[in-house]
């Protein structure tokens, strides 16, 4: 794989920034690849992990040589973050994100990009339900989509970019922000309100009862825990970041799940039975885009 970047920092050493500093540096994509992470422990353990090739102790020394700039930390703290490495930065680097939520990420961060400098907002489709550096892995994101808001980029620059991602396996699109927030919130987002919502609902039962859900979980509940399990700073910020578009798609999901109530109360199966049917081809279709697992 030829090398896209010279130097590159990393802010944020979790799930997603590990991954892609193993990534980065497996596929040979940049000469050195610089790490921080708010967290002193965090910083520790990436070291005696490896990842990338220098581990920082100050957010100013890790950005000073980059040309690229990948800020992986929750999207309540890009804001934070941006204005902290701001005025350590190589004229004419390029600053992306991997936050979950992008209209926000843009207000938050751009008031803050040195004007010799280029931000162009990302979110790879990409993640588990663990967290930290130790999650990280390679290939991450081969074959999953990474969604790119070039707004008003110099072209060169968001072409340099992708090549960057697509080195790491990504399948890269362009898109608003606007509608990136939508189509997240119906299939991240939401899905993942609803499983913190079934466990929740199952840790509240008295004990008996709880005892022999987790002992029985073996059908669709054990799939709804492994969702419920992600990380709780990130998720906060994600719907409190994302409120609008999310709180759309809720309205929705609410109006159809009371039509299924009344399909179940009124034993009408035909209802029920032509949903099911039509959602069961979904998930056809996702398996043939190769985005089932
Ligand atoms: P993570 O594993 O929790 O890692 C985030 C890291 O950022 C943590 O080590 C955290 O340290 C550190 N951090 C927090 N605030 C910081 C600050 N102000 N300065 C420096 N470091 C700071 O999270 P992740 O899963 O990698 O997610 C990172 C970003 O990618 C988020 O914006 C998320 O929305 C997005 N994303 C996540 C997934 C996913 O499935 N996980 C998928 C796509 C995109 P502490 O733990 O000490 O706070």
């Amino acid at each position: 794989m030829t090398q896209i970047y010279n130097d590159i920092a990393i802010i944020g050493i979790g799930l997603i920034g590990a991954s892609a500093a193993i990534s980065a540096k497996h596929n040979k994509l940049g000469g050195q690849i610089h790490c921080y992470d708010g967290s002193a422990q965090v910083r520790e353990e990436a070291k005696s992990l490896r990842i990338g090739d220098v581990i920082h102790d100050d957010i100013a020394s890790a950005v000073a040589s980059a040309d690229l700039v990948i800020l992986a930390v929750p999207v309540g703290a890009m804001q934070a973050v941006m204005a902290d490495i701001a005025p350590h930065l190589k004229s004419g680097c390029v600053i992306t994100d991997t936050g979950s939520t992008k209209t926000s990420v843009i207000r938050d961060v751009k008031p803050s990009v040195p004007e010799n400098c280029t931000f162009i907002a990302g979110h790879p489709l990409a993640g588990t339900e663990f967290s930290g550096p130790a999650a990280g892995f390679a290939s991450l994101f081969d074959g999953r989509y990474w969604l790119l808001v070039p707004d008003d980029a110099p072209r060169a620059k968001t072409d340099q970019l992708s090549d960057f991602l697509a080195g790491m396996g990504a399948l890269v699109e362009e898109m608003e922000a606007e509608y990136h927030d939508k189509i997240v919130a119906i299939t991240s987002h939401l899905p993942h309100l609803i499983a913190y919502t079934i466990v929740g609902t199952a840790v509240d039962l008295e004990s008996d009862l709880k005892e022999d859900v987790i002992r029985f979980s073996a059908s669709g509940f054990r799939d709804f825990t492994r969702i419920a399990a992600s990380d709780p700073t990130m998720w906060r910020d994600v719907f409190l970041n994302n409120d609008k578009a999310v709180l759309e798609m809720l309205q929705r999901f609410n109006e159809d799940l009371s039509y299924l109530q009344r399909a179940i109360r009124w034993h009408e199966g035909d209802k029920l039975f032509d949903l099911f049917t039509r959602t069961r081809s979904i998930r056809k279709s996702i398996i043939e885009a190769g985005q089932d697992n």
